[in-house]
């Protein structure tokens, strides 16, 4: 008897166009099977999906590192850590590519400071391009520098900001650039939710986060660090996970 005889579907049906597999084709492999986690209070970090590699869980600072690789010095407090003004931005010692990445991140309670100065840091994708972390809850600024924006390129379809001091959730889907050698084969594409919105859908970048500038892609290795932007303001950040994006059937 062939393995797959007994199995649920089919194999008499048309192939699809990858001519792997057939329609319900009863051979082809089984979805891996994924614990999800929970949703996030105001008061407690949910848990993460059962094979999310986790990159903060609020207990140590020890997946973590300043730019130059000495310790990071932000500070630990309560389950989450938060900027301290001028010791720079912080990178995960982990390097990865392709993700879903969960990030949450609350701004300052004292309100203080307007415009690109109040609550703004920065979660910079493969330490290169930067999805925005600033408090737009009443506080108008430059379109493309709004909360989730891609900074300098696209401001978010909607604004979707919680008041400040109030955990914030970034859900992002990205897809890295492709290159062959120095030449560009692929742009990066980054689907991102704020606060269970969607922001972003398959958006396009243009090249690498910059101010006042546009800048090209520079060839990069497919993986990279996560970065969080030390922009002077005391931002909070919690529960940061992430989950290699694969294929089907892998
Ligand atoms: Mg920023």
């Amino acid at each position: 008897m062939a393995p797959d005889q007994g199995k649920p579907g089919y194999d008499d049906t048309p192939f699809l166009p990858d001519g792997k597999y057939r329609v319900h084709d009863r051979s082809r492999p089984q979805p891996r099977i994924v614990a999800p986690g929970t949703a996030s209070t105001q008061d407690k970090a949910g848990r993460p999906p059962a094979d999310a590699v986790l990159l903060f869980d609020g207990t140590s600072l020890d997946g973590w590192a300043s730019m130059d690789g000495s310790p990071a010095k932000w500070k630990l407090e309560n389950g989450c850590m938060e900027v301290v003004p001028r010791t720079g931005n912080i990178k995960t010692k982990a390097e990865f590519g392709d993700c879903q990445l969960h990030i949450e991140w609350a701004a300052p309670i004292v309100v203080k400071g307007d415009s690109q100065g109040r609550g703004n840091s920065g979660v910079f994708l493969m330490g290169l391009y930067e999805i925005q972390v600033l408090d737009c809850y009443d506080n108008p600024t430059y379109a493309d520098g709004t909360t989730a924006a891609i900074y300098g390129q696209f401001p978010p379809l909607v604004n979707a900001c919680r008041k400040p001091g109030e955990w914030q959730t970034y859900d992002i889907v990205w897809v890295g650039p492709r290159f062959d050698g120095e030449k560009l084969v692929r742009p990066a594409c980054v689907t991102v939710f704020h606060n269970g919105v969607v922001v972003h859908h398959c958006a396009e970048l243009i090249g690498r986060t910059t101010h006042r500038q546009l800048a090209p892609y520079v060839p990069h290795p497919p993986a990279g660090p996560l970065v969080l932007q030390d922009h002077g303001d005391l931002v909070r950040y919690r529960n940061i996970w992430f989950r290699p994006l694969k294929g089907y059937d892998e």
